[in-house]
């Protein structure tokens, strides 16, 4: 008898991460799954995975997972029918919005969301029903500054320039490790071979950072910084190159030279001499870099979490593009070019639309973008009254949102919660209610956000691998079941949700490769996924600001180079703070996904990966061991963790990797706990921010080390 038999393989897109691999998945006739691997046969990722693939797996079998609703008692859970979760979470988030207004009910998403077709889908219908203002994503602790910026110079939070990996001849990677978090904001499988590849075809890539990460070890060279002073690199970067002008190649994109004249004005006094002790970094080794991105035949500047979170995150951002354009690299081939997605996100956006400080926050009066306000905000805007009633879609803020601590305390004092999860974890444990959606293998799934992003234009469909059981629910059909009751009156018929795959139909058929003949159905007869080529130069037809140019000279952005200089001039004169002497920085581990991943034995197990990374130098000054645990203390709290000794980190620079702190009270995840480590969130400050966008800045936080535990 062939084994073999009945085994039946399925083909589709991983969703953990930015990446979309396609995975190979083998399945016996009892519906065990016998093998994850990569499918060879996927054009964009030509069949690599990462660890964290065998742990969709795990998710599905982990018996943690939630599968039905559960209310929370005095007792502890209790499992209750959809029906009565849905008209309970309904009637009480009408009740407080009937008695306090909209916004008193506050969301927030986390990451996953956006991972998730049906979500993106569905949930924007459901946040209009709620019509609250107090709306708030990861989006503010991670990326927000891209988002400005887009809008800001071509018009649209969306219009992301993409490093073209797969040409280019120079790339300058500032505060990313694509090898542990697989790319981001640059969808981009097997990264390591694609960097790797750049060399092969004779060119060479630079990682800048204040730690040599997992990418920096295999670049052609790495250089140290300073912690959150990539600004000033930047600034010297970018001046140095509109001196040399005769590489200057802005003239393709209409940017005329009186406009080159007003930024090289904002910025000449950031030369390579006048940065170099801020940032640490020799100024002939500035101007090697400078001559590099200019002699290359191409070349890209990426800078990502490092450069994003940080106090000055929307102007670094807005540098990176400037260095692109002024170098001739801007949407074109190797530079940093705009990816063409079969779901066109932009396809009906508007020309001059704002998205900015339309409202504020309650407490701190930070701006709303894009319909979100900055979540740095939330916990002070819970605690002063504001909000009552939260609802969290797949996130887990208290661990990945700055002063963790501060929001653990708000949480515990809201009227009502309700969360949309899979896990009863730091944050869902504060919830009345949690409703859980399917999820990883039991769904269905487009990329939407991500092919957005991606060095490469393809387009995949997946179906579900198991069928959902009768008690178990979609997240299209959460947020479409809640919405319908908040629309409809009392004692009315619920409508049945609507499936949103008629929706996902009509974008690609009536999407930009339609008339090629791309349709849904073409995708699922395809499971591999369709190649639809390399990126091509377009940035001039998609181009969404008021008179179809690109904006250097944003107005906000040139008024935040006052805050800049305020800071250079502070940093000249400081001298070492007595209090807070060291600067904190996070970091991500490719078994790691965030805050989530860390239930999966076979992804936690082995060395300890939650330490505290701290110089040799740094510590022997301070009589520090290796292994010894010590206190840490920013100004909003503290914790107790193991220190690692290694010259991979800078001097006075110390890391602590983010998304562990599982050892609170009423988190139920077994194998979590038994990695409990500590939050870096809870060391984090609230306070501490992009004044320009209202993002989070992790990245530099002045901690000191306290000594006497043994
Ligand atoms: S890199 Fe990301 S998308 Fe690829 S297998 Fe790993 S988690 Fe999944």
């Amino acid at each position: 008898m062939n084994s073999s038999i009945n085994i039946r393989t399925h083909y589709r897109a991983c969703n953990l991460c930015e990446a979309i691999c396609g995975l190979e998945i083998k399945v016996n006739e009892n519906n065990e799954i016998l093998t994850i691997n990569g499918d060879k046969n996927d054009p964009f990722s030509r069949g690599h995975i990462c660890p964290k693939a065998v742990g969709l797996k795990d998710i599905y079998l982990d018996e943690n997972r939630l599968k039905q609703p559960v209310r929370r008692t005095e007792t502890g859970w209790e499992t209750i029918s959809w029906n009565e979760a849905f008209d309970e979470v309904a009637s009480k988030l009408k009740s407080i919005q009937n008695q306090h207004g909209k916004n008193a009910v506050g969301v927030y998403q986390g990451n996953p969301s956006v991972h998730n077709s049906g979500t993106l889908l569905t949930a924007p219908a459901f946040l209009r029903a709620l019509g609250t203002k107090n709306r708030f994503s990861a989006t503010s602790a991670d990326q927000l500054p891209h988002h400005f910026v887009a809008w800001q110079m071509f018009g649209h939070p969306l219009l992301l320039p993409i490093p073209d990996i797969d040409r280019t001849d120079f790339m300058l990677i500032i505060g990313a490790n694509p090898l542990a978090s697989n790319g981001s904001l640059m969808t981009v499988p097997d990264v390591a071979h694609r960097l790797k590849a750049i060399q092969k075809r004779g060119g060479k890539f630079v990682v800048i950072d204040p730690r040599k990460t997992e990418t920096a070890k295999i670049a052609d060279q790495h250089l140290f910084i300073k912690p959150a002073t990539d600004v000033y690199l930047l600034l010297a970067i970018l001046n140095e190159v509109l001196n040399t002008k005769e590489f200057l190649h802005y003239d393709q994109l209409n940017i005329t030279p009186e406009e080159v004249l007003l930024l090289k004005s904002a910025i000449e006094s950031y030369t390579p001499q006048a940065v170099s002790s801020i940032t640490g970094m020799a100024s002939e080794t500035i101007e090697i870099l400078v001559n590099e991105l200019l002699t290359a035949k191409s070349s890209v500047v990426y800078g990502r979490m490092g450069v994003s979170v940080q106090a000055f995150g929307g102007v670094c951002q807005w540098l990176i593009n400037c260095i692109n354009i002024f170098t001739g690299n801007m949407d074109s081939e190797g530079g940093a070019m705009f990816p063409q997605p079969a779901f066109d996100l932009l396809g009906r956006a508007k020309k001059g639309e704002n998205y900015f400080n339309r409202y504020q926050s309650a407490v701190r009066k930070l701006p709303e973008f894009d319909g979100e306000l900055p979540v740095s905000a939330m916990a002070e805007d819970i605690l002063a009254g504001g909000i009552k009633n939260l609802i969290t879609v797949c996130g887990n803020p208290v661990l990945s949102t700055s002063n963790g601590t501060q929001l653990d305390t708000a949480l515990e004092g809201l009227d009502y919660m309700v969360s949309v999860d899979i896990y009863i974890n730091e944050t869902t444990r504060h919830a009345n209610i949690i409703l859980p959606p399917t999820t990883g293998l039991e769904v269905a799934h487009y990329d939407i956000a991500f092919h957005n992003l991606a060095v490469r234009n393809t387009a995949k469909y997946t179906q579900p691998l198991f069928e959902k059981d009768n008690n178990q629910r979609h997240d299209w059909e959460i947020f479409e079941e809640i919405k319908n009751r908040l629309i409809t009156g009392e004692g009315s018929d619920i409508p049945a949700p609507k499936n949103p795959e008629e929706k996902l139909a009509m974008a690609i058929q009536y999407g930009p490769y339609g008339k090629d003949g791309l349709t849904l159905q073409k995708l699922k007869d395809n499971p591999h996924g369709e190649d639809l080529g390399a990126l091509r130069p377009c940035l001039k037809e998609k181009l969404l600001t008021d008179n179809q140019e690109i904006n250097i000279n944003s107005e906000l952005i040139m008024q935040d180079l006052e805050r800049v200089k305020i800071n250079f001039e502070k940093l000249l004169k400081a001298t070492k703070s007595t209090d807070f002497d060291l600067q904190l920085i996070g970091r991500r581990h490719l078994r790691s996904n965030n805050s989530w991943m860390h239930n999966s034995e076979r992804l936690m197990k082995g060395q300890n990966r939650c330490t505290l990374m701290i110089h040799p130098e740094t510590a022997a000054n301070r009589g520090i061991v290796n292994l010894e645990k010590v206190q840490i203390e920013s100004r909003v709290g503290r914790v107790e963790i193991v220190v690692e000794i290694t010259d991979e980190i800078m001097p006075n620079v110390v890391s602590i990797p983010h998304g562990f702190g599982h050892a609170r009270r009423g988190v139920q995840l077994d194998v979590a706990t038994a990695h409990a480590g500590v939050s870096l969130n809870d060391l984090t400050d609230e306070l501490l921010i992009d004044e320009l966008t209202g993002n989070a800045a992790f990245t530099g936080v002045p901690v000191r080390i306290l000594r006497g535990i043994k």
